[in-house]
C-alpha cells in the first residue's frame, strides 16, 4: 500500500472542507469493509481517506411515525439489525442488512457504504429502492436527493460527485398495511455475493394493493427498480395470478451475466422465484399489521 493521510473529522463541516480540499484524492468511508480490500487489491488508490464515523449526522438513526426513518450513512448494519423499530417497520431492510457478511463485518459495515460502494450485488439497495428511499447528499456547495434507484450509475460508480458524501437515506413512513422484505439466493449458506437479490414492498387496502415496488440486485449492471412489475401488483388483490405476472415481468426487466456465481440463465429463474416469494413474504407480513 501507498501512504495515506487518515482523517476523522469530528463534523460534517470538516469532512466537506477535507472533501473540497483534496478533490478526487480523498475518499470519504464508514466502514472500511470494501475500500480497504480494493485498496489492498489497487483497485482504488485514494491518497486521502475521511474517515465518516465520527460525525454526528451520519450516525443517527431516527424514526418518526409521520416523517419516517433517517439512516445515517454510518449507522452500521448490526446497529440496523438491533433496532426494534427498523425490525418492527422496515424488516426487508433489516434482513438485507443482516445478511451483509459476518457478524464480524456487520459490526463495520454500513448501509451507506454499501451503496455507496456501488456495486449491482450490494444486498442493501434493492431492499431500500423497494422501499423508496432517498439519498440527501452533501458538499461544501450545498445539498441534494436522489432517489436511491438512481444513485449507482454503473458498476462501481454513484452519481456522487468528488467532493460530495452521502449523509444519509431517509425512508418514508410505513402506512397501515404495508411491509417490505428482502430475500436473496447464494450457492451456500452464508459470506457470499448475491446472485440474485430481490426486496419487495407492498401497500395493501383491503384484500386490493394499492402500491408497490420491486428492486432487483444482480441481475444488471446497476441495482434496477423494476417498474412495470411494481406496476403490475397495483390494483390487484395480490392473488398467484397476479404476483406471477409481476414475477414475469421482473424477469424481463433483469439483463443478467454469466458468471462464476451462476449463469444469465439460471439468473433469470431465480428472479422469478425469488419476486414471487418475495412478493409473497411482503403481502404475508402486510396482511398481518
Ligand atoms: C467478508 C466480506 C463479506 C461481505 N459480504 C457482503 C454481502 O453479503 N453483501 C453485500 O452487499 N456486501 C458484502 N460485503 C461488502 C461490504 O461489507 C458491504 O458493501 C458494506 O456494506 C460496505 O460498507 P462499509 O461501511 O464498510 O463501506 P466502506 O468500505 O467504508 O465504503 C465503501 C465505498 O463507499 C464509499 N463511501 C462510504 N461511505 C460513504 C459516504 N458516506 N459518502 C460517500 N462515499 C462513501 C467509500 O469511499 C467506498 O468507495 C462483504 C465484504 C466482506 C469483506
Amino acid at each position: 500500500m501507498h501512504a495515506i493521510t487518515y482523517d476523522a473529522p469530528r463534523s460534517l463541516e470538516q469532512a466537506l472542507a477535507l472533501l473540497r480540499q483534496n478533490g478526487p484524492a480523498a475518499r470519504v468511508f464508514c466502514g472500511g469493509t470494501d475500500i480497504i480490500i480494493q485498496m489492498r487489491a489497487g483497485v482504488r488508490r485514494p491518497e486521502h481517506l475521511i474517515d465518516a464515523k465520527g460525525i454526528p449526522e451520519l450516525r443517527k438513526l431516527s424514526f418518526d411515525a409521520k416523517k419516517g426513518l433517517c439512516l445515517g450513512a454510518a449507522v452500521s448494519c448490526i446497529e440496523i439489525f438491533e433496532s426494534a423499530l427498523m425490525r418492527q417497520h422496515y424488516p426487508g431492510l433489516t434482513e438485507a442488512a443482516h445478511l451483509i457478511g459476518s457478524l464480524q463485518i456487520q459490526a463495520r459495515a454500513s448501509v451507506g457504504g454499501n451503496l455507496c460502494n456501488g456495486s449491482p450485488a450490494a444486498d442493501s439497495t434493492p431492499a431500500l429502492i423497494a422501499l423508496g428511499a432517498v439519498a440527501r447528499i452533501a458538499s461544501a456547495r450545498g445539498e441534494r436527493k436522489v432517489p436511491v434507484d438512481q444513485f449507482v450509475t454503473a458498476p462501481g460508480r454513484t452519481v456522487l460527485e468528488p467532493d460530495e458524501l452521502l449523509v444519509e437515506v431517509h425512508v418514508p413512513a410505513p402506512v397501515n398495511h404495508s411491509a417490505d422484505a428482502y430475500l436473496r439466493f447464494i450457492p451456500r449458506n452464508e459470506m457470499d455475493i448475491a446472485v440474485v437479490g430481490v426486496g419487495a414492498a407492498v401497500t395493501l387496502e383491503g384484500e386490493r394493493c394499492v402500491a408497490a415496488r420491486i428492486g432487483l440486485g444482480a441481475v444488471a449492471p446497476t441495482p434496477l427498480l423494476a417498474d412495470a412489475a411494481s406496476k403490475a401488483l397495483v390494483g390487484s388483490k395480490l392473488d398467484a395470478r397476479a404476483i406471477e405476472r409481476a414475477a414475469e415481468l421482473a424477469v424481463s426487466a433483469s439483463s443478467p451475466i454469466d458468471d462464476m456465481r451462476g449463469t444469465a440463465e439460471f439468473r433469470r429463474h431465480l428472479v422469478g422465484v425469488l419476486t414471487r416469494r418475495a412478493v409473497g413474504l411482503a403481502v404475508e407480513r402486510a396482511r398481518a399489521c
